[in-house]
């Protein structure tokens, strides 16, 4: 078999990468002066690159392979659903056998009442989709003015214009601005923001920040509110327990939307099925991607509640994308929940491998750089600071240790992401007991090898 991505030396892949493709969130003359790094095929949850090296991935790719790399059964199915039909539309009062049976899968799925599904290709999509949804569905119920809605900074909900604006990445904003309309309140992030207060005390400040925007917007104004039921790209942020049940209170009580964006929470990756179910959330509204595929195909969703979904039947809704619900993508999700559910993934996370992966996570806790340490499923974090018990940052520019930890990680054929000084994890769900202690003792050498560098460098020093 022709393996494509192997075609040529590395140098000469690099070379023409720099010279054609742009890629996201990359500094591109920084990376064109190194050279990108080629993964050539995986399997399981190990990448191997164009130079031979077996990498262990311990971010899923980007929070999404939740079956694991190399499932034979998908790649069967996207040949025989392209033979059988490769494309077709769901506009225009059509529609195909796959995404009727993914809506339906889905609505089995998803928590309480949720039970109407509209496609999307990419969780970026889903959320301009909710922006759409929430303001039409005020309309209709005649209440044209509720079109404001409250997110958080250092949220991620995706890079189109639409959904980057939900998010709070300032970077982002940065370049080419924002659509109207939306309000950001703070992140319930103790470590880095919480200050003398008690972490339940912070979690009940944070989220009474959204009740001060309602009432300073005015409950008229307000369509809802979007979160993630833990932050994934900005840095694996756990809430305090008292957030959750404070902001459904409000909720609840100014009878505005609740969206929970579960693009990374869904499918298993907090040790249920979604994590508004770990959380003990009651959205009305629910964004799904990543692993509802397990990234095979781009495949995204909004999935709102039966009372939603009746108010936007009563008009038509002028949205969609030619690939909302693609044949292709659909027939492969479908199979891709299959696994999950048939295998027993979803409830095996639940039960073995994330206790497992907490304690050899939280092991990490006594290195000298470590912490702040978070896991909640299969996703964790560990916060590298200076000193411990004033929850120091460090002097140098925010990431700049984070980046020399991850290049460590690399260089130990560990990938684990970094977002500013934090590192992060979220691995396969499949990954078992003993790949999981390669990935800590991995994870040790990098923080080791880091720690050291750090301290030559004379970086060793707290933020005043
Ligand atoms: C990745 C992500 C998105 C965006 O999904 P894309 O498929 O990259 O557009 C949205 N929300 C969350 C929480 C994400 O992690």
């Amino acid at each position: 078999m022709t393996q494509i991505t192997n075609h040529m030396p590395t140098e000469e892949l690099q070379a023409l990468d720099a010279a054609h493709h742009m890629h996201p969130f990359t500094h591109g003359g920084e990376l064109a002066g190194k050279g990108v790094r080629i993964i050539t095929r995986a399997k399981g949850v190990m990448l191997h690159d164009s130079d031979g090296n077996e990498i262990l991935d311990a971010m899923a790719g980007l929070w999404c392979v939740n079956i694991g790399y190399g499932r034979e059964e998908l790649a069967d199915v996207a040949a025989r659903q392209m033979r059988e039909l490769p494309y077709y539309n769901t506009f225009f009062q059509t529609s195909h056998v796959p995404a009727i049976a993914l809506a339906e899968r889905l609505a089995e799925l998803a928590p309480g009442d949720l039970n109407h599904v509209f496609f999307a290709g990419s969780g970026s999509e889903a959320n301009d989709t909710n922006i759409r949804l929430v303001r039409t569905y005020w309309q209709e119920r005649g209440k044209p003015e509720k079109t404001t809605i409250i997110s958080r900074k250092n949220g991620y909900h995706g890079s189109t214009l639409g959904a980057m604006s939900l998010g709070g990445m300032a970077g982002m904003h940065a370049q080419g601005g924002v659509v109207q309309g939306i309000r950001h309140i703070d992140q319930p992030n103790w470590w880095a923001e919480g200050g003398e207060m008690s972490p339940e005390e912070f979690g009940l400040e944070r989220a009474r920040q959204l009740e001060k925007a309602i009432l300073e917007l005015g409950e008229d104004k307000v369509a809802a509110f979007i979160a993630e039921p833990v932050q994934g790209a900005g840095g694996v942020i756990v809430p305090p327990e008292s957030y959750w049940p404070e902001i459904q209170r409000i909720c609840d009580r100014y009878k505005i939307l609740l969206i929970a964006d579960e693009v990374i929470c869904g499918f298993g990756r907090t040790g249920q099925w979604f994590g508004s179910q770990t959380l003990n959330i009651r959205p009305d509204i629910i964004t799904v991607a990543k692993g509802l595929s397990s990234g095979y195909q781009p495949i995204a969703a909004s999935i709102v509640t039966d009372a939603v979904a009746e108010v936007i039947a009563g008009c038509e809704f002028n949205h969609g994308y030619t690939y909302s619900g693609h044949p292709v993508a659909a027939a492969v999700a479908l199979e891709n929940l299959r696994i999950l559910d048939e295998e027993g993934i979803v409830a095996r996370v639940g039960a073995e491998t994330a206790p497992y992966l907490k304690e050899a996570w939280e092991s990490l806790g006594d290195h000298p750089m470590v912490g702040d340490v978070r896991i909640v499923g299969m996703m964790g974090s560990l916060a590298l600071t200076p000193d411990k018990e004033s929850r120091a940052t460090f002097a140098s520019d925010a990431g700049t240790v984070g980046l020399m930890c991850r290049e460590r990680c690399f260089a130990n054929n560990l990938v684990m992401r970094h977002v500013g000084d934090r590192m992060i994890i979220s691995p396969p769900l499949v990954i078992t007991r003993d790949e999981i202690d390669m990935l800590i003792s991995r994870a040790r050498k990098a923080l080791d090898e880091a720690y050291e560098q750090v301290r030559e460098a004379g970086l060793w020093k707290a933020a005043s």
